[in-house]
């Protein structure tokens, strides 16, 4: 018997679904996925912690294994989430995935309990500025991330809840409030 919400975050690169995740976890129990991609780490990422980095052979193994709850592709890598850990946690309380559009909807037909959040930004100037403002991508790459951007705003409508972060705190409280009050998934 499962007790906790199984909760969704997506939204594009640079809306800042990671310092939302942050200020959830300080505030309140639970467990967030560390998702398994074949990319190779960037400065600063900690195996086990931001990732786990495999190679293409063991994901793939994972993938025959029937390993992951979804997986998908971005730019040349895949990335999925581990299934154990996330049905291990479930029985313990929330679960928090930070995961792309594609693996969102795919976790929804599997658990239909599932809560699926949009962090949308205040609007698309907006999130050009902080892409730029990161000041690691170069203009092709911003181009790319916008253009994704664009493709996972698209399927809003498909979520349960549209978060637009215009202010840290108020944007916390109502993925907490959503949490409060999620659905328990029962098997
Ligand atoms: P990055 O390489 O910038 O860390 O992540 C690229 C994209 O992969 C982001 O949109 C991120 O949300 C997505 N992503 C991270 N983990 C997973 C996962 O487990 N499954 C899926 N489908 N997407 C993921």
């Amino acid at each position: 018997m499962n007790k906790g919400t199984l909760l969704v975050l997506s939204g594009p690169s640079g809306v800042g679904k990671g310092t939302i995740v942050g200020e959830i976890l300080k505030r309140r129990k639970a467990a967030l996925s560390v998702s398994c991609t074949t990319r190779a780490p960037r400065e600063g990422e900690v195996d086990g912690v931001s990732y786990f980095f495999l190679t293409r052979d063991k994901f793939e193994k994972m993938i025959e294994e029937d390993g992951f709850l979804e997986y998908s592709r971005h730019f040349d890598n895949l990335y999925g989430t581990p299934r154990k850990f996330v049905e291990d946690k479930l029985s313990e309380g929330d679960v928090i995935l930070e995961i792309d559009v594609d693996g969102a909807l795919n976790v929804k037909k599997a658990y239909p309990q599932a809560v699926l959040v949009m962090i949308a930004p205040p609007d698309r100037a907006a999130l050009r500025a902080r892409l730029e403002w990161r000041g690691t991508e170069d203009e092709q790459v911003i181009a790319r991330r916008m253009e994704r951007a664009d493709y996972e705003l698209s399927k809003s409508p498909l979520y349960d809840y549209v978060i637009v972060n215009d202010d840290l705190g108020k944007a916390v409280g109502q993925v907490i409030q959503i949490l409060e009050k999620g659905d328990i998934i029962n098997d």
